[in-house]
């Protein structure tokens, strides 16, 4: 691909774009249970597109010269902290998704505790750590990555898949700079003993992050609506940062989260400035630094257009299509719902067929579902999304699943494929070559690079076997390859 010697004409641009799109997941309509999130009403969707366009040429690297998106963050985040239980003293910022908000907690952490720790010159040696239950988000992993520190990661209970609070205590030493939590984990839909973990915490004086960003908008509404909700929030002490993403259960457009801490002494942490060079003056509060306005103005847009009421009779709806979900599964021959899911994240398994095979079988008829491999107490499952969309489709989607599952049932399992899962468990990273790499790819009908199959039944239960360490070698391989243009457009 070259830039066009002349430049297309608008409609030839946007008819491209459309072509393109021909193979994307739904992003509307409720047949699509990950990813994305719907209310169904096509006008929240509008009044965000429209002030999304009307905020986009905007820059946020510099509040003071775009002062209405220093006015519009100072809004979201006001009204993110009051619906989380924050006093005045809270503080925060508006950040481009929940991966941000995470991974500017842990930063802040870690600069927390290099802060604490300079008299004692041996913990500026040290690596800081992070305590982390084994259902808590990637990002997590990626942010002590990025940021050079050391996860200490924590199995949680294997039938309701939240952490011991006594679990935490143990894995907590003296260069912990932060502990998280989930509200709930994603996988699962579980909330940690959050009271219990922010008292261990309290008692330690180490920092707490609450990862609320798929649980923190819709949780509150759901406690109104009568459900028994773990408290999460900053009503809770000891807890000292929330991350809350606003493109999940706040429905605004995607790019749009905040992080907020309890008070402006830890916040600090977060932010940089440089003045040591031959440009602008440089003052950030998120990684990124220029960024369009779009994503801001849609989701202040959002918040009000939709406001308290809507969002209440919105949880309401994915409340009734959650009860009806788990009720239709348990019904399902062979399906097992995995611990107590407290919101509207649903995983269940079974160890009667492959749940791969019916996610192959779900996309014939249109739907998806999304897998999730096994990983320490955690078998390989599928995960569903319930958002306020569902409700319309949970009836059809139960049908289809039972159907599916039983078409599973029948399906035997591929001695061949068994035999090479047995060897595939038994590799190790060091056994991991380029050479390696492309046998597998080539195993799994994906060799000289081939298109993925329609069919992901068979990679998946391959990569379920794999160790996790040689699931990543392997998918940044993949990754790797998949970015490449290709020579001959
Ligand atoms: C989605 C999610 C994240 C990460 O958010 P992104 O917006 O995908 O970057 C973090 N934690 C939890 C619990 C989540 O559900």
């Amino acid at each position: 691909m070259r830039i066009p010697t002349h430049g297309l004409t608008r409609d030839e641009v946007l008819d491209r774009i459309q072509a393109m799109k021909a193979d994307d997941l739904d992003t509307r309509g409720g047949r699509t249970w990950a990813y994305v999130y719907d209310t169904g009403r096509r006008e929240i969707d509008e009044v965000a597109e429209e002030a999304y366009v009307a905020c986009l040429h905007e820059n946020g690297l510099d509040p003071t010269v775009f002062p209405s998106l220093l006015g519009m963050e100072t809004d979201v985040v006001a009204m993110a902290s009051a619906h989380l239980g924050g006093d005045e003293e809270v503080v925060g910022n508006f950040t481009s998704g929940g991966t941000e908000s995470c991974m500017l907690a842990v930063k802040t952490a870690r600069d927390h505790f290099a802060a604490k720790a300079i008299p004692r010159a041996e913990r500026v040696m040290d690596r800081a750590k992070l305590v982390l239950p084994d259902t808590g988000h990637a990002s997590f992993q990626k942010a002590a990555h990025y940021f050079d520190m050391d996860v200490v990661l924590v199995p949680v209970d294997p039938k309701t898949f939240k952490v011991h609070p006594e679990a935490i205590a143990e894995a907590i030493d003296d260069r912990t700079a932060l502990v998280v939590a989930s509200a709930p984990s994603y996988a699962h839909g579980c909330v940690d003993p959050i009271p219990e973990i922010a008292e261990v915490c309290r008692e330690r004086g180490v920092l707490l992050h609450v990862d609320a960003c798929v649980g923190g908008w819709l949780l509150p509404y759901m406690e109104r609506l009568g459900v028994e909700v773990t408290p999460f929030d900053f009503r809770v002490d000891g807890v000292t940062s929330i991350s809350m993403d606003l493109h999940k259960y706040a429905y605004c457009p995607k790019g749009a989260s905040v992080v907020l801490y309890r008070d402006r002494s830890i916040r600090r942490h977060q932010l940089y400035a440089c003045a040591s060079w031959t440009g602008y003056t440089v003052i950030n509060t998120t990684i990124q630094s220029t960024k369009g306005g779009g994503a801001l103005g849609a989701a202040w847009a959002t918040l009000h257009f939709v406001g308290d009421e809507g969002y209440l009779d919105i949880a309401d709806r994915t409340l009734r299509a959650t009860r009806r979900l788990i009720d239709g599964l348990r019904e399902i021959p062979g399906v097992e719902v995995l611990g107590s899911p407290e919101m509207s994240m649903i995983a269940f398994t079974s160890d009667e067929f492959s749940v791969f095979e019916v996610i192959d079988l779900m996309k014939e008829r249109r739907w998806y579902v999304q897998p999730q491999l096994r990983f320490g107490s955690s078998p390989e499952n599928i995960h569903l999304s319930v958002t306020a969309t569902s409700l319309e489709r949970v009836d059809e989607l139960l049908a289809d699943l039972a159907e599916c599952c039983e078409k599973a049932r029948a399906t035997p399992p591929d001695p061949d494929l068994e035999k090479l899962c047995e060897t595939l468990a038994e590799l190790s990273p060091d056994d991991f070559t380029p050479e390696t790499y492309a046998e597998m790819l080539e195993m799994a009908g994906l060799g000289g690079g081939a298109e993925l199959p329609e069919e992901m039944a068979e990679i998946n239960t391959m990569m379920n076997a794999l160790r996790p360490e040689l699931r990543e070698r392997l998918l940044v391989e993949f990754l790797n390859d998949l970015y490449r243009h290709d020579e001959t457009g």
